[in-house]
């Protein structure tokens, strides 16, 4: 896969553009001006990106109902848009499904996924009266179970299958395969499902599936919609009701403008072989939507050239900030920020952060115009698995964040003081007392 030049990035995002004295602009703002009142590594998220990309979801996929992926991007602003659009919402942990409540996501239209719920999770989820469970395991559903009926409540529940599929996408990402750690091995659904309809505290209603992330093939989404179908033929076979499919998500997002899955590819799959048989059927999208909607502005904070094979820029953005192509390898696109830096001619050049890994690395032999210390580049497509990964390595503080609608811009997370980092941990007194 070639390199997208800067005209080819800008053309396939409609939310950016360049002014020719204010340089690249998020959805009419300048990004020189952001940098200049909150400093920088700052991340910059566009509403209106994140709203349409909504849209077009919700237009490819009538029907189906949507929840957003929480843990792609999980900001309670970007959770009221999400809210605001009438879209659903999937969480994997206690504190995302408190902070989906607390973004005002209606309970009933909140599923919670994931292999590690705890007792304290599911009690949270039954009091909260959240929407379905999707559970992940037959060990979880008795554990489910005992707890709904000690309390007087009743779950309502998906089993997650694990359809033995392979997305074909990266290895830490793919969980659809037989002996990934995440759903129930299919050939046992059908007997689970039976058991289920006769455990105390549980309304078995459907089955959900979730094969990985970064998906750009519809054929693997065919076999997972494919295989349950068949379970649900099955299962409605031996007289048990299955009125509800979750499709989970995974459409991926095209980075580097590799061909793409469009929403309507997927929307294709899943009525293959879900439509006409009388389900509820939704989807958990949470990549397609969030990526593109917001970048990490930062600053060039050195340049070598001295002794090195090629340029390197050393960026005030790190690893800790955005760790997607320290962990997958991951390719995002980067533009110079200043008109003047944008028009220059391209040479191989290094990216990098200032943490002590050899693996904070943005880029290698990325082309990219020649830049001095100090100029401004936007990192793209950030929106999803980037702040929510933001750890504190090196004792970076978290980037701030900031948020533009229609010409309005605020500050979203402010800048966190580097004492935050430490104001939580105590020095114990027997060290103190050391005479
Ligand atoms: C992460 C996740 C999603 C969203 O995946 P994307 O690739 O971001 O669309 C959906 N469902 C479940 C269960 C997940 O864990």
């Amino acid at each position: 896969m070639s390199d997208p030049t800067p005209a080819d990035l800008l053309a396939a995002r409609p939310h950016l553009a360049v002014h020719a004295a204010d340089g690249l602009l998020l959805e009419g703002v300048p990004l020189a001006a952001i940098a200049d009142e909150t400093g920088t590594p700052s991340w910059v998220t566009g509403a209106t990106t994140f709203r349409a990309r909504i849209a077009r979801l919700a237009a490819a996929l009538r029907g189906v109902h949507l929840h957003y992926a929480v843990k792609a991007n999980d900001h309670l602003a970007i959770l009221a848009l999400a809210a605001g659009a009438g879209i659903g919402a999937d969480v994997v942990s206690g504190g995302e499904l408190r902070r989906a409540v607390a973004a005002g996501f209606a309970p009933a239209r909140i599923v919670f996924s994931g292999v590690g719920k705890t007792a304290d999770e599911l009690r949270l989820a039954l009091a909260a009266g959240i929407g379905q469970i999707n559970v992940e395991s037959p060990e979880e559903l008795l554990t489910l179970s005992a707890i709904a009926a000690s309390e007087g409540a009743t779950a309502t529940v998906a089993l997650r299958v694990n359809p033995d599929v392979d997305a074909r996408t990266h290895e830490k990402i793919a969980t659809g395969r037989a002996g990934d750690k995440f759903g129930i091995p299919w050939p046992l659904i059908p007997a689970l499902y039976a058991r289920a309809a006769a455990l105390p505290g549980i309304r078995p209603v459907g089955l959900a599936v979730h094969i990985g992330s970064q998906l750009h093939d519809a054929a693997p989404y065919r076999a997972a919609y494919a295989r349950l179908a068949g379970l649900v033929r099955d299962i409605r076979a031996a007289g048990h009701a299955v009125q509800a499919v979750d499709c989970g998500g995974g459409l991926g997002f095209p980075y580097q403008g590799e061909p793409a899955l469009l929403p309507e590819a997927w929307a294709g799959a899943i009525a293959g072989a879900l439509a006409g048989m009388d389900l509820t059927l939704s989807a958990e999208p949470g990549r397609w939507i969030a990526a593109p909607a917001s970048l990490l502005l930062t600053r060039v904070i050195r340049v070598r050239r001295e002794g090195m094979p090629r340029p390197m820029l050393v960026l005030d953005a790190a690893m800790n900030d955005l760790l997607r192509p320290a962990m997958y390898h991951a390719w995002h696109g980067m533009l110079p920020v200043a008109a003047r830096d944008l028009a220059g001619v391209p040479e191989p050049t290094d990216v990098v952060g200032p943490v002590c890994e050899s693996s904070d690395v943005f880029a290698r032999a990325r082309p990219l115009p020649p830049l001095a210390e100090g100029a401004l580049v936007a990192i793209l497509d950030a929106g999803a698995y980037g702040a929510v990964m933001s750890g504190a390595y090196n004792s970076r503080p978290r980037a701030p964040q900031v948020m533009v609608d229609r010409g309005r811009v605020a500050t979203i997370r402010p800048r966190q003081p580097p004492e935050c980092l430490w104001s939580d941990e105590t020095v114990p007194p027997f060290l103190a007392a050391r005479g």
